[in-house]
């Protein structure tokens, strides 16, 4: 585990690895293992990489009105069958992981 004190919320969300978001969505879906797509009620899902690095998640950016070049970042998660997706606050995802010793 590398020193995480010193680095921004966005280099900190960089550091997280398809296997670290994997592993922690497959914790919370064991909560609750009748979670399905809220649109079609299936349960195949597909994370999607980063297109610079395959074992990283991509990470979408949500634009915030009036704020030019600032945005939330997400991690994507997306119905295999309908294509609905959902996105999950990098933020937030740091913070479980940090709180878990895993990032
Ligand atoms: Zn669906």
């Amino acid at each position: 585990m590398s020193d995480v004190k010193n680095i921004t919320p966005e280099q900190l969300a960089l550091k997280v690895t398809m296997e670290m978001l994997m592993e922690h969505l497959e914790e919370s879906q064991s909560k609750d293992p009748e979670f399905v797509c809220p649109v079609c009620h299936k349960s195949s899902f597909t994370v999607p990489v980063s297109s610079k690095d395959p074992t990283k998640p991509m990470i979408v950016t949500m634009p915030l009105p009036h704020s030019e070049g600032r945005g939330i970042w997400n991690f994507q998660i997306m119905c295999n069958i309908c294509a609905h997706s959902m996105y999950f606050n990098t933020g937030k995802i740091c913070s479980l992981l940090k709180e878990k010793g895993k990032i």
